[in-house]
């Protein structure tokens, strides 16, 4: 039915940090991936990713792939205009030298925002728009992180999104991006979509669709897409660190030919979220208390989370506010790892035994707290370099089974371990504390900069695990972000 029809393919992917300092540009985009012509299709069929199951279902299909480019970068600050520019004037341009075209199938994140324009998304849809005309089907797969303005839903013809958070699915909706558009191309369909948001924020730490709030909302969207008028429903959880006036989750539901029908299943889906708001609302202590309740429990070291200075979201690794804290209390054993070079240079100037007084963390931007005057002795210095004792190790796949964190410093002040490296280093593994002497399962307290991944290897010795509210750009308290475009009011802001 669709044999040999004429499809475009490409995609433009950045999950943008608004309040990330650092910019993004066509180099960051170059070092992840970065595609023209028909070097995106062989780079990018087989691979696991939204643009892989368009292209390998295309394949499928027969149809006569026009590929364009396809860019991703990783998290980051605003995307600089010069490189948004790049991308668009490419994407533009190779697409208006094939038409005629039947199709236009792109894989977009959603929540990418350039210095001066908020929609990039809607943006790059408008330009398409004008250049294949409103009869040519526009279909668009989106990362369930996306924030969505109504004038994107306007500009597709049909939206999808990934349904789990981690993105295990984004091969399969590719594939399913695909199949709806040889439906498209059978004119068997007339795509009315529905688009509905409720006044909601989600920080990053409620975004597992395994979990309320979001689970009961898929659990609801799977039964609507039992429904055969229904042709896709996208589950948004949002972006809450991309200031727009449209962050925040959205329910886009597409129906062959029934709007009603579309909205009412969007505005219940939307309720339901909004029902089920206070379980997205995260469980934080500030530091100070967070080290005052972990140092009443005995029985190995507790694990104090700090989520907001997660290195592996790209955080700098040197928040010092649970190092502050410790210190307050007069924690004896308690230990934090530092990315401060600076300090480390002072330490190997100092040598081992050498005493020193200085100024730790919160030096890299003016995010993650201040640093933190200490004084006390250096009690070993390293290469830096360990071998992993987990033999899975979830962050094998970025640093190898050695590590390299640039030269490292045991500093001892006021009973606490503080290990500074030149490199920030998630806490992948408790050799990152062994190789330098500091014994793990000895500490009262150890502070660990992730999320979730430090799990693997401090679950095992953890007496209790405390998540804390400090300074840093991953921080599940929203009221630390000075939004501008955000529609207010909000929950839980407001
Ligand atoms: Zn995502």
């Amino acid at each position: 039915m669709s044999f040999g029809a004429r499809i475009v393919i490409g995609g433009i992917l950045h999950e943008t940090h608004t309040f990330m300092e650092r910019r993004t540009t066509l180099a960051d985009f170059a070092a992840q991936s970065l595609h023209f012509g028909e070097d995106l299709v062989s780079a990018m069929r087989n691979s696991r990713t939204g643009i892989g199951g368009v292209i390998d279902r295309a394949i499928e299909f027969n149809w006569q792939l026009l590929p364009t480019l396809y860019a991703a970068a990783m998290p980051a600050g605003l995307v600089a205009d010069a490189a948004y520019r790049e991308l668009l004037s490419e994407l533009t341009h190779r697409l208006s030298r094939r038409l005629p075209v039947d199709g236009v199938l792109l894989t977009l994140h959603g929540a990418m925002v350039s210095e001066s324009e908020l929609d990039v998304e809607a943006d790059i849809l408008m330009e398409v728009r004008a250049i294949v005309g409103d009869e040519t089907p526009i279909l668009v797969l989106l990362d369930m992180h996306g924030n969505i303005s109504p004038r994107l839903v306007e500009l597709a013809d049909v939206l999808l999104a990934y349904d789990t958070n981690p993105h295990i699915d984004a091969y399969a909706r590719g594939r399913e991006a695909a199949q709806i558009m040889a439906r498209l191309l059978s004119r068997q369909l007339r795509p009315t979509s529905a688009y509905a948001r409720p006044a909601l924020l989600l920080p990053a730490q409620s975004t597992a669709t395994e979990s309320p709030p979001l689970s009961l909302v898929h659990a609801r969207a799977a039964e609507i897409k039992a429904d055969e008028r229904v042709i896709s429903v996208a589950v948004m959880a949002g972006f809450a660190y991309a200031d727009t006036p449209f962050t925040g989750p959205s329910i886009i539901v597409t129906t062959d030919d029934q709007p009603e029908l579309a909205q009412d299943y969007a505005t219940a889906l939307s309720d339901l979220l909004y029902l089920h708001r206070e379980s997205a609302a995260p469980d934080f202590m500030s530091p100070s208390d967070a080290v005052a309740e972990a140092a009443q429990i005995d029985g190995g070291p507790v694990i104090l989370v700090d989520s907001a200075d997660n290195i592996g979201g790209g955080t700098t690794g040197d928040g010092a506010d649970a190092l502050a804290a410790m210190l307050a209390h007069g924690i004896r054993e308690g230990t934090i790892v530092l990315a401060d070079p600076e300090a480390v240079a002072i330490c190997w100037r100092a040598g081992e035994a050498g005493d020193v007084s200085l100024a730790v963390g919160g030096k890299a931007d003016n995010w993650h707290g201040q640093p933190i005057s200490v004084s006390g002795s250096v009690r070993a210095l390293s290469d830096g370099v360990f071998k992993c004792e987990l033999a899975d190790n979830h962050f094998a796949a970025f640093y190898g089974n050695t590590v390299h964190m640039g030269r490292a410093a045991w500093l001892r002040a006021q009973g606490v371990n503080i290990l500074l490296t030149e490199r920030k280093t998630p806490p992948m593994d408790l050799a990152q504390l062994r190789h330098i002497g500091i014994i793990p399962e000895a500490q009262s307290m150890i502070v660990v900069k992730s999320a979730v991944a430090y799990r693997a290897a401090y679950m095992p010795i953890a007496a209790a695990v405390i998540e804390m509210d400090s300074a840093g750009l991953c921080s599940a308290n929203l009221s630390r972000f000075p939004y501008q475009h955000l529609k207010r009011p909000v929950f839980p802001l407001d």
